[in-house]
């Protein structure tokens, strides 16, 4: 089975209002005819309505999403964003329990899984982020960390929910680093949460299911994680940032 690449930009708390949309438009125009591989954006929340609208009309589709939503409907919630007003943006991606989330907001394994839940059934696709700190890592405890934040973030979903859910892979310790997994390191804990897919779904999602790598992520090292048999994709800070460096990832073969 060949699973189509994705190539995402995570756009964190950057940009205006008028570079947001230039910098759409960039990548949207950028990309080569018959481009083979999915592009997604994910701008800060006040700027979705435009960036959607930026690239509506692009000769290749490019997916829109949010960096992070509640799981509540609605509600006393201050400064909070359901995905009911992220879908009325028309954007269909949401990004779930990104490093910075985890560990500067404090979201825990539970709440991710309950936002991955209702996400899923409110209509919107997650892309959702496990990874291990430096000191797990150090301690032998990489597959234990990330196999936990992905039963708990997956736990009570249906297999047709799981086929709908995007796994990123981001060490903590890379992401904003300039220090990227070596592809050895990202390849064998993609092997193992594709194992862990099999299991809580079955080995035929587990085939189909994509996988990306985040951690610094550049145009100078995406080629050598990409060849990995298990790597589908990757999801870019920094780097997503300038649309140059973020169209030579896209293009990177
Ligand atoms: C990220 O924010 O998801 C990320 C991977 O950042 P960077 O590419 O800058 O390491």
């Amino acid at each position: 089975m060949k699973r189509r690449k994705i190539f995402a930009g995570n756009w964190k708390m950057n940009k205006d209002r008028s570079s947001a949309v230039a910098l759409a438009r960039e990548v949207a125009a950028g990309l080569p005819a018959g481009f083979d591989g999915d592009v997604m954006l994910f701008p800060p929340f006040p700027f979705l309505t435009e960036v959607v609208e930026a690239v509506s009309n692009a000769a290749h589709a490019i997916g829109i999403g949010a960096q992070n939503m509640h799981y509540e409907k609605s509600g006393a919630l201050t400064g909070e964003v359901s995905a009911d007003m992220v879908l009325s943006t028309g954007a269909r991606w949401v990004l779930l329990g990104h490093s910075e989330r985890r560990h500067i907001f404090g979201e825990t394994d539970p709440m991710i899984g309950k936002k991955i839940k209702t996400a899923l059934r409110e209509g919107l696709s997650p892309i959702f982020c496990v990874g291990e700190k430096l000191e797990e890592r150090k301690a032998g405890d990489t597959g234990a960390v990330v196999l936990r934040q992905l039963r708990i973030g997956l736990e009570g979903l249906t297999t047709e929910e799981i086929v709908r859910v995007v796994v990123a892979y981001e060490p903590v310790w890379a992401i904003g680093t300039g220090i990227n997994a070596t592809p050895a390191q990202a390849q064998e804990t993609h092997r193992a949460i594709r194992s862990e897919i099999a299991k809580l779904a079955s080995p035929m999602v587990a085939e189909n299911f994509r996988i990306l790598y985040g951690g610094s992520v550049a145009p100078a090292n995406v080629k050598e994680l990409l060849v990995e048999p298990d790597i589908d994709g990757v999801l870019v800070g920094g780097a997503s940032l300038e649309a140059g460096k973020f169209l030579a990832i896209c293009n990177y073969k």
